[in-house]
């Protein structure tokens, strides 16, 4: 998921004529008070990550003084809140608000529209009002081709009787404004909670912004890193790594996600933490279903698909190898047209860089289950350059189905932990 933090969120929102209030984003406490200095007490301090509630949880502070805002810097910066780490805040003038209100703009996946959703209920978690008080949310669905103008916001804001007629001015020109922040960035979701009233106007008091993924490629002046399947913590650096593979050549697809970055659930439930490698995702759901009541967990997913090239594939076996907890390896191929000899150039490569005292012969558990269009080619390349020699890996061919692979893992495994005293199964 890629989610843009508030500040960086907020400067979107500008660009396209969104108010939003004095401040700036700092990393340290002295940027915060010459930040202050600038624009005066009293201030809002917030802590930049990428969740959502932070008011509740002490990342939201107000300070009228030097010594407030000290205290609440201090309690802030580099702590940790919802689960992420702080490395900035954000210093703004707090607003007088009169008026809260919720204001975004989405896509809708069961009708395939943009939608806007708006309620006069501001600074309550949408979920929350739209459970409790349903009839306080409104939506209104955006015809793409025609976009959003005016007078069509206003008319669907005066379905709300206790807005006034100044309210519905501003508050449609907004709605105009955020659908075109919408559209510009290829926005999955810009979320304005609270949308707030002051005596200057409107202004946005938070800003969610997440992109589009799969326009991640045209977006690529956002502060963004491109990474797939993140969830909603920050990306690791070997994510972040691997999101620059697909960012410099379009051909093929490499996904990789880390799904136990620090290997506490693999400690938790007892399994072995391997490194993943699959041409298709529907194998590799097979494969994993074989493998990890074997006791083994892939510490990472990725998929290699759509005929990559070799690069590509060189790349991204890197990255797998590069986890330090891993013990194997594990790569399934499903029958596909992808060529498997480019993809096999590109793992031979990688273990020549990964173990250049044995020319490629990995030191791990090393399992290569390749199928389909050029397999033969592929474990051709495998045999001449001698990889196959080596004691720790085994190449399995076009007859051999899911469990196969995950048993010759397990075998495998168990001759390698034995040898190497490993305490496991
Ligand atoms: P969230 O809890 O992560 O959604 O953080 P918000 O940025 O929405 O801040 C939490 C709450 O703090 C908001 O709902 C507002 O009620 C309040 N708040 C945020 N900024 C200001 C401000 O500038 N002035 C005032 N008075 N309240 C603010
Ligand atoms: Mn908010």
């Amino acid at each position: 998921m890629a989610r843009l933090l508030e500040y960086q969120g907020k400067q979107l929102l500008k660009t396209l004529g969104i108010r939003i209030p004095d401040g700036q984003a700092v990393g340290s406490i002295q940027e915060a008070y010459d930040v202050i200095n600038d624009i005066h007490f009293p201030v809002v301090i917030k802590a930049q990550i990428l969740r959502g509630g932070r008011g509740k949880a002490g990342g939201v502070k107000f300070a009228k003084t030097k010594k407030e805002a000290n205290r609440a810097i201090v309690s802030m910066i580099n702590a940790e809140i919802l689960g992420q780490k702080v490395s900035s805040l954000l210093i703004e003038k707090k607003l007088e608000i009169k008026k809260e209100y919720y204001c975004a703009v989405t896509s809708e996946p069961s009708s395939r529209y943009p939608i806007i959703i708006f309620s006069t209920r501001g600074g309550i978690n949408i979920e929350d009002i739209a459970r409790d008080t349903p009839d306080d949310v409104y939506t209104k669905k955006i015809d793409i081709y025609s976009g959003l103008q005016d007078f069509e916001a206003r008319w669907f804001l005066s379905k709300i009787k206790t807005l006034s007629g100044p309210e519905l001015v501003l508050l449609g020109d907004l709605q105009v404004k955020l659908y075109q922040v919408y559209r510009k960035f290829d926005c999955r979701l810009v979320e304005i909670n609270p949308l707030v009233l002051t005596s200057e106007g409107l202004f946005a008091a938070d800003a969610r912004v997440e992109i589009d993924d799969d326009a991640l490629y045209r977006q690529r002046e956002l502060p963004l890193d491109s990474v797939d399947e993140a969830g909603d913590r920050p990306p690791t650096k070997l994510e972040i790594a691997a999101g620059t593979i697909d960012r410099d050549d379009h051909r093929g697809t490499a996904h990789y996600v880390q799904l136990d970055p620090f290997g506490y659930y693999c400690k938790e439930m007892n399994l072995i933490p391997i490194g993943f490698n699959c041409v298709g995702t529907g194998a590799s759901l097979i494969t994993l279903d074989e493998l990890v009541p074997l006791g083994f967990y892939p510490i990472n997913f990725a998929d290699t698909s759509g005929n990559p090239t070799a690069s590509k594939q060189y790349r991204i076996t890197k990255i797998i190898f590069s986890q330090p907890l891993i013990k194997g390896f594990l790569f399934v191929s499903c029958i596909s047209n992808q060529q498997l000899d480019n993809t096999a150039r590109g793992v031979i490569k990688a273990l020549r860089d990964l173990y250049p005292e044995t020319d490629g012969k990995p030191n791990i558990p090393v399992v290569l289950a390749i199928r389909g269009a050029w397999d033969l080619d592929a474990i051709r390349l495998f045999k001449d350059c001698g990889i196959t020699e080596g004691k720790w890996i085994r190449i399995l061919g076009r007859e051999s189905t899911e469990q196969d692979a995950a048993l010759a893992f397990y075998e495998l495994y168990q001759q390698w932990a034995k040898k190497n005293e490993v305490i496991g199964i």
